[in-house]
């Protein structure tokens, strides 16, 4: 989205932003993906179920408004966490990248979104901050010079808003666990599940201030998604034809809901083209639809 003309746009970025060098002509953008763990699209969030209204959510609401957005986009044919996750990373099936469990030393080492981007800049601009010890093992030990394991999501949006407050930071990978766990414990369409989405919104909201307050907030990219949902009544996860939200907002983002066929592993290829830097050619996921919705920053 643009609110304001082109011209003052760019004005606008000039003015919040270091002139480029010579040798950097377009200002790098700065992408914060906001994974989280266990948000089925079906789940007690945007209907009543079982009696339980649906949660106050008005950041994830607000960041739905002012980006593209579905609540159908499918996930891996395997429903849970790790197939998932390495998908998103890897822009691939499970079939593909061969992580067919939790287990992070399976699978082939297809390359991740950080790997990528590493080739392009510096280990100092990516930022990597996650709950599951899963996700720092599926990104590898060195590839990201800010990186933290955190056991809360108080905690998590605190390491967040630190990668944030760095301005080297250009990529920030943000895992939230626990509503995975009030999803197993108590089921998708419980007060549990959603006084921990509320939980999680509140903390989104957190990294989203802090993100507004930065020099680099007209150049921010926001994609919020997840792995898969949970059974009304716990009992583990929704099947692999549930669908996740994905949403992504930023400059150049046409806001609407995005009425395409998507999946959560398009994550990879979405976050290369924002950047402007190729996708690996060993990722199956397509761009498009968000080819339309999305221009790559410049
Ligand atoms: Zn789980």
């Amino acid at each position: 989205m643009r609110p304001m003309g082109t011209s003052l746009f760019f004005l606008a970025v000039l003015a919040a932003t270091p002139l480029p060098s010579a040798s950097q002509r377009h200002e790098v953008p700065r992408v914060v993906v906001l994974g989280v763990d266990g948000l089925g699209a079906g789940n007690v969030w945007r209907g009543t179920h079982n009696g339980v209204a649906p949660p106050a959510v008005p950041n994830i609401d607000s960041l739905m408004k002012s980006g593209a957005s579905s609540l159908r986009a499918r996930i891996d044919p395997l429903n849970f966490s790790g197939p998932n996750w390495m998908g998103m990373l890897t822009g691939s099936l499970s079939s593909e990248h061969g992580v067919d469990s939790n287990d992070c030393t399976q699978g082939r080492k297809l390359p991740t979104i950080f790997d990528v981007l590493h080739r392009a800049f510096e280990r100092n601009t990516l930022a990597l901050v996650y709950e599951w010890d899963r996700i720092g093992c599926y990104v590898g030990p060195a590839i990201a010079s800010l990186r933290r394991q955190t056991s809360s999501e108080q905690e998590t949006a605190d390491a967040a808003i630190a990668a944030i407050a760095d301005a080297r930071v250009a990529f920030v990978f943000v895992h939230f666990d626990r509503l995975d766990a009030a999803g197993h414990d108590h089921g998708g369409h419980s007060i549990q599940y959603k006084d921990r989405i509320e939980s999680i919104d509140r903390q989104i909201g957190r990294v989203r201030d802090a993100i507004a307050a930065t020099a680099r907030a007209a150049s921010t990219f926001i994609i919020l998604t997840s792995d898969h949902g949970h059974k009304p009544d716990g009992g583990g996860h929704a099947s692999s034809d549930a669908p996740v939200p994905f949403v992504v907002t930023g400059p150049g983002v046409t806001p609407g809901v995005i009425d395409a066929d998507i999946r959560n592993n398009q994550l990879a290829p979405l976050v290369a083209h924002i950047f402007g830097v190729a996708p690996s050619p060993e990722w199956s996921a397509r761009l498009a639809p968000f080819d339309v919705v999305v221009k790559p920053y410049r």
